[in-house]
């Protein structure tokens, strides 16, 4: 297939990329590189530097490059960024999406897989969460995400629109090439491999006052190759009706903590920590049932031990030292 994968220099979007191509796809790479690094573009891909908000490159590039598909994972995703300026969410991630679907509307193109979040959540009254639970953000980038697949929904009604809505939970790890990359850096795990590496002297821990078996969050990590797969399930089975799915590898989770200790573990560096306060935003616990997309599309973990992920973020980490060097 021709897919047009938005945000595809980004970390996610790299991969996601990366798998296309392994499985013989043909990928066009839109991204503004506001986020994203253009080294982070898979060799292979054709790449092009436009911005979402701009409909008509957009029509050009799904007309030109003949995209049958689209994967939609340009978006800001900082749950504390979203709580202090929500206008910039709104923005990007509701106002400029309908820019791209009216784009896809336009040149004729109903197939989208979208990155969706289990931020769109809350804090849940059960764990894990499948796919029935209700949806009650509890900051505005949950919410614009949200926003985001009901409108998606009415596009289908509407047009016949078709979607797979992938609802992450924590990704993270690293393939060879690709790997976590932002700047600033807020997600835990790289910013304990800076630790790690001794770029930066402590991880801050937001808060250890939460009901949970330690006090601190509660995070469901799942591979990002596990979930770059998923994307590729999910759009071979877009002819199905669209659906909503939960990525997460289910389990106890990790806490903060015992992030913190298996990146202890993997590295053999001692991570020093400080307690902080709460993050605006943050739910304490929230952990995937993914039974669903298990069940439906036959997808499967394959780095399930959270050792594995930290692991293959370390290796990305040492081989790339200044990230992606831009
Ligand atoms: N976290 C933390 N210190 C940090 C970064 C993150 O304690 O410097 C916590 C954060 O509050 C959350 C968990 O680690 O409970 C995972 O946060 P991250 O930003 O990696 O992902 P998110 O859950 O926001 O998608």
């Amino acid at each position: 297939m021709r897919i047009l994968v938005t945000g595809g220099a980004g970390y996610i979007g790299s991969v996601v990329t990366e798998e296309l191509l392994n499985d013989g796809h043909q990928v066009v790479v839109y991204d503004n590189l506001v986020k994203g690094h253009r080294a982070a573009v898979v060799p292979g891909a054709q790449f092009v530097h436009a911005d979402l908000a701009d409909g008509e490159s957009l029509r050009n590039t799904l007309k030109q490059e003949k995209v049958e598909a689209v994967i939609h994972m340009a978006a800001y995703s900082l749950v504390g960024e979203s709580s202090v300026n929500p206008a910039k969410y709104y923005q990007n991630n509701v106002v400029t999406g309908l820019v791209l679907l009216d784009a896809m509307l336009d040149s004729g193109v109903k197939k989208l897989v979208f990155s969706s979040t289990a931020a769109t959540y809350g804090e849940p009254r059960q764990q894990p969460i499948d796919e029935s639970a209700p949806t009650s953000p509890t900051n505005p980038y949950g919410e614009t995400k949200l926003a985001f697949e009901r409108a998606l929904n009415w596009y289908d009604s509407a047009h016949g629109f078709r979607f797979a809505s992938l609802r992450y939970f924590n990704a993270a790890g690293a393939t060879i090439k690709c790997g976590e990359d932002h700047d600033p850096e807020s997600h835990l795990i790289p910013i304990a491999l800076q630790v790690a590496r001794g770029t930066r002297e402590s991880v801050e821990i937001f808060g250890d006052d939460y009901p949970t078996p330690d006090g601190t969050c509660v995070r469901d990590y799942i591979h990002v190759v596990d979930l770059a797969r998923a994307h590729i399930l999910a759009l071979g089975e877009l002819g199905e009706g669209s659906q909503i799915f939960n990525l997460g590898c289910g389990g106890d989770g990790y806490s903060v903590r015992q992030v913190i200790d298996t990146v202890q573990e993997v590295t053999g560096k001692n991570i020093l920590t400080r307690i902080g306060a709460r993050r605006a935003g943050d739910p304490s616990t929230l952990i995937a049932s993914s039974e669903k997309i298990k069940a439906k599309l036959g997808w499967q973990p394959k780095y399930q031990d959270l050792r594995l992920i930290v692991e293959s973020a370390w290796k990305w980490t040492l081989a790339h030292p200044d990230g992606y060097g831009e």
